[in-house]
Formats: C-alpha cells, sequence, structure tokens
C-alpha cells in the first residue's frame, strides 16, 4: 500500500548541486560546484590540541546537554564580534546557536511560513534557502538585482501589492551564487522599508569576513528601527564546516520563539562542538586564520577571474566578487549550462547551472563557479577545458 506523505513532501525536490558533488568526489575532477572551503586550511592540529583541554578540563560538561539557546561564552563571543564588525548592539541573549545557519534558515520557515506565504528573495539566490523556505509551502518573487544589491524601487512595488509577504531573505555581501556585494544606500533603505511594510528580514552573512579588498560595510541590522531584521550566520567558512556551528541573532523576543521550535527540532547543538569553538577562541588568534583563508582565496579568485577573461568567449558576462566563494557567469541568452555541464563533465570538470537558483524563472543560461576549493593549477587547468567546451557553443 503507498503510504500517505505529507503534502510539503511534493514540494520538495532532489536537489541538483547533491548530485553533482557526487561526481565532484571522485579525485581527477575538477570541481567548480560546490561551495566547499579548502580544506587544507582546517586547524587540524589546533582542534587536536583544543579538544583535549576541553574533555580533560571539562569533560563532563562537554557530554552532557546543555540549554537549547547554546553555550553563553561561545554567544557572548558571537555578540560582541557582530557588534565591532556589523554595527549591531547584541548581547548573548540576542544569539541563538544552530547547527550551521543552515538551520536558522529552516527555523525561520517554521517560525514564519505558512502555506500559500510568500518570501521575496534576490534573483538569483542560494539554492538551500528556497529548499529550506519551499518545505512550509511558500511562494517566491524574484527582485532583480544590479552591481548595487537588490533593486529597491522593484522590492517596494512589489511590498506595495502583496499582502501576504512574510519574509525578505538576502545575502548582501559576497552574495552565493553571484558573489555581489550590496552598496551602502540599498541596505539602509531595505531597512526603511521592511520597517515600512512590516516584513521580516533574514540577513544571510555565512561569507561576510573573508574580504579580500575593498571596505566593510555595515549590516542591514544596524539600520533596524523596527527590530524586524533577523541575522544568520556561521563558523564554516572561517573555521570550519563539519562542526556545523552557526547561529541566529536577533531581538530577544523573536529568538525565544526560535529557541521554542528549535527545542522540537533537535533540543540543542552539539555541546563538545560548541565548547571546542570557544575554547580555540580563547586560545587562539582566529583573525590571523581568517586572514591565512583570505589571502588563499583572493589568490585563486585573482587566477579563476584572469582564466575567465583568458579562456571564455568575449560575450560571456562574469561578476568580479570583492570576497566570498564564487563568481557567476552569464551566457548568451540561448546557451543552456546544463548542456554545456554535460559535455564538462565528460572532460571531468564540474560546476553548477544556475538555473537552480532562480526558484521561480529558471535562467538556463547561467551558472557558479567557486573557486575556493582547487588549488590554483587546478583552477588554470579546469577553466582553460571548460572554455573551450563553451567556445563549441558560442560562435566568436
Ligand atoms: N547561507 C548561504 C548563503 C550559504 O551559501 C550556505 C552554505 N554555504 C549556508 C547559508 C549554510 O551554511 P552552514 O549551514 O554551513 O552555515
Amino acid at each position: 500500500m503507498k503510504l500517505n506523505f505529507a503534502k510539503r513532501m511534493s514540494h520538495i525536490k532532489a536537489s541538483e548541486i547533491r548530485e553533482i558533488l557526487k561526481v565532484t568526489e571522485q579525485e581527477d575532477v575538477i570541481s567548480f560546484a560546490g561551495g566547499l572551503p579548502a580544506p587544507e586550511l582546517f586547524p587540524i592540529d589546533e582542534i587536536n590540541q583544543i579538544n583535549q583541554i576541553v574533555l580533560k578540563e571539562m569533560g563532563t560538561k562537554a557530554l552532557q546537554y546543555t540549554t537549547t539557546e547554546g553555550y553563553p561564552p561561545l554567544r557572548e563571543w558571537i555578540a560582541q564580534r557582530m557588534n565591532e564588525r556589523l554595527g549591531t548592539t547584541f548581547d548573548k541573549d540576542n544569539i541563538l546557536i544552530t547547527h550551521g545557519s543552515q538551520q536558522g534558515l529552516d527555523l525561520s520557515g517554521k517560525v514564519f511560513l505558512d502555506e500559500g506565504d510568500i518570501v521575496l528573495c534576490e534573483s538569483p539566490t542560494y539554492l538551500a534557502a528556497i529548499s529550506a523556505f519551499k518545505a512550509y509551502g511558500c511562494r517566491f518573487i524574484e527582485i532583480p538585482t544590479d552591481e548595487e544589491g537588490m533593486v529597491m524601487n522593484v522590492l517596494e512595488d512589489v511590498l506595495s501589492r502583496n499582502s501576504h509577504i512574510k519574509l525578505i531573505y538576502v545575502i548582501p555581501t559576497f552574495q552565493n551564487p553571484t558573489g555581489k556585494t550590496w552598496s551602502l544606500e540599498r541596505r539602509k533603505k531595505l531597512a526603511e522599508l521592511s520597517s515600512r511594510y512590516n516584513v521580516a528580514v533574514i540577513e544571510d552573512n555565512p561569507y561576510g569576513e573573508l574580504r579580500f579588498e575593498g571596505e566593510s560595510l555595515p549590516s542591514i541590522k544596524s539600520f533596524d528601527t523596527a527590530g524586524n531584521i533577523l541575522c544568520t550566520g556561521s563558523f564554516s567558512k572561517i573555521f570550519c564546516p563539519g562542526f556545523r556551528i552557526g547561529w541566529i541573532a536577533g531581538d530577544k523576543d523573536i529568538i525565544r520563539k526560535y529557541v521554542l521550535v528549535k527545542q522540537g527540532t533537535d533540543l540543542q547543538c552539539n555541546t563538545i562542538a560548541q565548547m571546542t569553538i570557544a575554547e580555540y577562541l580563547k586560545h587562539y588568534d582566529i583573525d590571523k586564520h581568517i586572514g591565512k583563508i583570505v589571502e588563499v582565496y583572493k589568490k585563486r579568485r585573482d587566477i579563476a577571474i584572469e582564466c575567465i577573461r583568458r579562456y571564455f568567449p568575449e560575450t560571456i558576462k562574469f561578476t568580479h566578487p570583492e570576497g566570498g566563494l564564487f563568481t557567476w557567469i552569464e551566457l548568451p541568452e540561448e546557451i543552456s549550462a546544463r548542456e554545456i555541464l554535460e559535455k564538462s563533465l565528460e572532460k571531468k570538470i564540474a560546476f553548477v547551472p544556475g538555473g537552480s537558483f532562480f526558484p521561480t524563472e529558471n535562467k538556463e543560461n547561467t551558472f557558479r563557479i567557486n573557486y575556493s576549493n582547487m588549488p590554483e593549477d587546478r583552477i588554470e587547468k579546469g577553466l582553460k577545458i571548460l572554455g573551450e567546451v563553451i567556445k563549441e557553443y558560442i560562435s566568436q
């Protein structure tokens, strides 16, 4: 007999990225596909040493249940860091530790979304945020972006014409998938619109600390006068993703609601992982570590951009990220990146076609390049081959 699954299962599709990532596990594939950090930069020896301290000096605490909110010293560190870097005014009670920032997105769906509600997002946007919100039966309206971020007069127009808008989801710094960063004016304007139309904003920022050049910008949250904006953050890209530790930050009455839904989801995050990170932050200089990551990724970004200029047809467009992990390619409209992927996989080169980053209108002539996970020589080799494949489709 066929089981009677929840209606939401019809909204949940297999992720194309996860399928491509399976291929990239083969050693000889040059992958620009995942958003994986460079594993050679994980601080393994330091973590090993800290783990021993944690187990020896506070083992019973580290292996015990803890509060849903998370380990207080870690929440204190996060609040202080955000205040220094992003212009917020948080203390530890504004912070809930989550299993990666991904869990913050899922919990946001649980807290805010009913079937049929509308989520506004950048076009294109982060694939797994689409999956997380879709599970709650929402609809999406994509708002176009330009070089300064989301286009505010379109956003305002959409806000003024729809009464079911519950959430605006944005990644204003080194966006996934485009690598774009919003200007200061757009940040201020979004905070103002979220207050005027009384809509919650999720400001997702897993890449903000990985800036190669240019000036750091304050968060959208720092301009929030209504208390409508929530920020998600993560240790995945500045430390390592395997710990699965991130956070969501916002006004205390909203964070309390997130704590309630997290209790029903998983009670709390991994205690020993939270304590290990907190102890690492006490004993080591994370800024020095982030500095190393930035140095390596900047070099890889430079090589990737140079190779795109050198080997790809002149008619393509691409972004020039000032930080983060990705650049975004636009091909002429009639060209399908999925077809190019099929050909390039035969030559052991992988990337993610852009179509699935659009929740409503798939633009198949786009794709994302990740440059953080491959050494420079493989980036050059891979993009040269990919350029040759693309040239088979585009007459020069
Ligand atoms: N948000 C964005 C924009 C991402 O690209 C990712 C994944 N790289 C996440 C959230 C989730 O990351 P994590 O759960 O590892 O913090």
